[in-house]
């Protein structure tokens, strides 16, 4: 390629700034696999990635306890028959360092390195109106200038570190789930302090409380976990798997959380017997993991089905915690799936343990952080660690820590100061040959991650494809498109009880951050559908420049 058009920039390592086709932010599986898309395009890109090797959430999130709770199988990329051929998965939901390790392996397969500038930060992304490119800067004075500008930036990337009064003062050591440290961390004989009850803290809390003296957990809202029922794969288990996984790999495209083991009951809840309600939700509880919501098609519309599948695991919490009052604060009372539901291995078992405290901060909640621990109601809760378990600023939080500016140097903060707009997800008006993976507005965080992030860089890279081939120099989204397109998002949201409670998805958890339900949850099979049909009309709703 690159006889049609000016799109095509040879790379000048030693020139400042650097010129170059496209720069991607972020070295996890979506950076990685959008460099390599573009590379067999023929252009010249880069990754520019913060941390010191490649992996993304799996590069910082090495909390102990951490692995994904999508089946491993389905969590890895399927651009590649060969790759997923030679990879070995050895657990139904993969350890971090095992993610890590083929991440590892993708990038050293396909020669990615060679252009990822490691340890450096993206600290602006600016728009030059009258050259129609970008320049990239990072902190650590690298300068780009790109036609392009593609955010790879994760959607739980940057964390939420809540500024307790005295955190300064404290003497022990202090973590964060999300930013654990590369060296090791020993926790053994230790009082230990877990703020928070999300995802992370319901891994990290069994795996520590086997080693520590105390731990603590200060609890503001109790959340729903299903059991993992996690298990080692056999040879022949791995083996019927990849006889067919592409055939694997098309059920999950067409399920709408973009996972084949995630099976739907097309049944309402309200509809059925207690007896049946009863039986099907045990199937899913031994069967284990997030398809528990999957049990009855109207779990997240109607607040009557909701309340049968709640009370079934209140009633578990029950019957696996011993002391009543701690399995009274362990039953959360807000609605199932409403925030990101949990997956667990012996989550409430751990509360059984002699060394293990619940501290409920739900309505006392924690006052400051002393010298020698976290005080609530008065009361000092000594402690030699304490870990931050307390999430993420979901969506918005690592692209708006940018300066990115779009045309007539109209800032991102600015544009997006009353929520998120974008079209589709993957573009924002004013923000010319801009792209976002998985941004807010597309099924992301309410889907397979890598499903959707291979959607976005297969749909990227061919629109690029498509500029390139027809001459065109930018594209962007016409206004009215992107208007419509947030309100289908607002509108299909508000029809679901995701929309109702205090979630990240909501932007919920962090002070002052407006609040929209940011992902799209119209499905990952009409999402694609709508994408493509846009693609089919000509990129309509895109304006496209020569
Ligand atoms: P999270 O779900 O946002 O949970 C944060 C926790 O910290 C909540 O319990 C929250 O309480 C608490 N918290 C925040 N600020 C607090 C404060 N000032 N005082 C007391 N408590 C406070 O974060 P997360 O657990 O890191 O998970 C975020 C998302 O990452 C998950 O929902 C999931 O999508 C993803 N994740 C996935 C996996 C996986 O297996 N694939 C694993 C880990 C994480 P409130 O609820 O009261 O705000």
């Amino acid at each position: 390629m690159n006889n049609h058009t000016n799109l095509h920039t040879s790379i000048d390592n030693d020139a400042i700034p650097i010129k170059i086709d496209a720069v991607i932010t972020g070295a996890g599986f979506a950076g990685m696999y959008m460099l390599y898309k573009l590379r067999n395009l023929g252009l010249s890109a880069c990754i520019i990635e913060a941390g010191k090797n490649v992996g993304g959430t799996w590069y910082w999130n090495r909390y102990p306890g951490a692995r994904c709770d999508v089946w491993s199988m389905e969590y890895s990329y399927q651009f590649s028959e060969e790759l997923q051929q030679e990879w070995e998965w050895t657990e139904k939901y993969a350890t971090q360092p095992e993610i890590l390790r083929y991440a590892n392996h993708v990038a050293d397969r396909f020669d990615l390195r060679k252009d990822i500038y490691f340890g450096n930060r993206v600290h602006s992304a600016i728009f030059n109106d009258d050259s129609n490119n970008w320049s990239i800067k990072t902190d650590s004075g690298l300068e780009f200038l790109a036609t392009f500008c593609i955010m790879a930036t994760g959607c739980l990337s940057s964390v939420n570190q809540p500024h307790f009064q005295g955190i300064d003062n404290f003497k022990g050591e202090i973590y964060h789930t999300g930013n654990w440290p590369h060296h090791s961390v020993n926790l053994s004989d230790k009082r230990v302090g877990v703020i928070g009850t999300g995802s992370s803290a319901i891994q990290t809390i069994p795996e520590i409380a086997k080693s520590v003296k105390n731990l603590l957990v200060f609890q503001r809202t109790a959340n729903y976990t299903i059991p993992a029922h996690n298990e080692f794969f056999t040879p022949d288990f791995i083996k019927e798997i990849k006889s067919d996984y592409k055939g694997l790999r098309e059920r999950g495209k067409m399920s709408r959380g973009g996972t084949a083991i995630l099976e739907l009951n097309e049944v309402n809840a309200v509809d059925v017997t207690p007896e049946i309600r009863e039986k099907e939700f045990e199937k899913r509880w031994q069967a284990g993991g997030v398809s528990f919501m999957g049990a009855f098609q109207d779990l997240v519309v109607n607040p009557d089905s909701n309340k049968t599948a709640a009370d079934f695991v209140r009633k578990k919490i029950q019957q696996i915690v011993i002391d009543p009052d701690i399995a009274a604060l362990l039953s959360p009372k807000n609605i199932i799936g409403c925030k990101r539901l949990c997956v667990d291995t012996d989550y409430y078992e751990t509360f059984n343990r002699e060394n293990v405290k619940l501290i409920d901060v739900s309505s006392d909640q924690i006052e400051m952080i002393t010298h020698d621990g976290i005080k609530v109601s008065g009361n000092i809760y000594a402690l030699d660690v304490i870990i931050f378990a307390t999430g993420f600023d979901a969506m918005t939080g690592a692209l708006l820590s940018i300066d990115i500016k779009g045309k007539n140097n109209r800032s991102l903060s600015e544009k997006w100061i009353n929520g998120p707009r974008t079209y589709l997800g993957l573009q924002t008006e004013g923000f010319p040959n801009l792209f976002t993976i998985t941004g807010p507005g597309s099924p992301s965080v309410l889907s397979n991650m890598m499903v959707s992030i291979e959607q976005h860089v297969e749909w990227i890279s061919d629109c690029i494809s498509f500029m390139d081939r027809e001459g065109y120099t930018s594209i962007e989204p016409e206004m009215d498109s992107e208007d419509k397109w947030v309100n289908h998002v607002n509108d299909i949201a508000g029809k679901s009880l995701r929309s109702t409670c205090s979630s990240w998805y909501v932007g919920a958890n962090i002070d002052g951050k407006p609040q929209v339900f940011m992902p799209y949850i119209g499905g990952v099979p009409t999402y694609r559908e709508i994408c493509e049909k846009i693609v089919a009309n000509q990129y309509e709703g895109f304006i496209l420049t020569k």
